[in-house]
């Protein structure tokens, strides 16, 4: 199962993070956590939580460690390429979840619920609440 896990890059809700990892854990023998690679944030939480974890980098559809963490990064700071980093990461995933930061709702992680919600389940959590879409 490729679960897509993203969200504001100025919000770090570890505990949260580690629930949804154990429960994805519960519930899929093999995992594949999608995630953006920003150096802060969510997707940094996300990807420090699945190293601790042991999981394994890779996107190589034939290896057999059960579980994996694959970061689909922006190929240049443009805009154009964030947008298309997202997208990615909607295609590559079967369900999507995204934690917003308090406040007004970020548009990186909108765009990329937004793409996610046309095909595949999305759960989004904001200020304390978790809303499936
Ligand atoms: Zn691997």
């Amino acid at each position: 199962m490729n679960v897509g896990i993203v969200g504001s890059r100025r919000y770090r809700p570890v505990g949260l993070i580690g629930r949804l990892l154990d429960q994805l854990e519960d519930a899929y023998p093999l995992l594949t956590i999608v995630s953006g690679g920003e150096p802060t944030g969510v997707d940094n939480a996300v990807a420090e939580a699945c190293r601790a974890r042991g999981y394994h980098e890779c996107s190589d559809r034939l290896c057999t460690r059960r579980r994996h963490l694959v970061e689909h990064l922006p190929t240049e700071k443009k805009r154009a390429a964030y947008f298309a980093r997202n997208t990615l990461i909607a295609k590559d995933s079967q369900e999507l979840y995204a934690f917003y930061a308090p406040g007004p709702l970020s548009p990186g992680t909108t765009d990329t619920v937004m793409k996610a919600d046309s095909h595949i389940p999305v759960w989004t959590h904001h200020e304390g609440e978790w809303v499936h879409n």
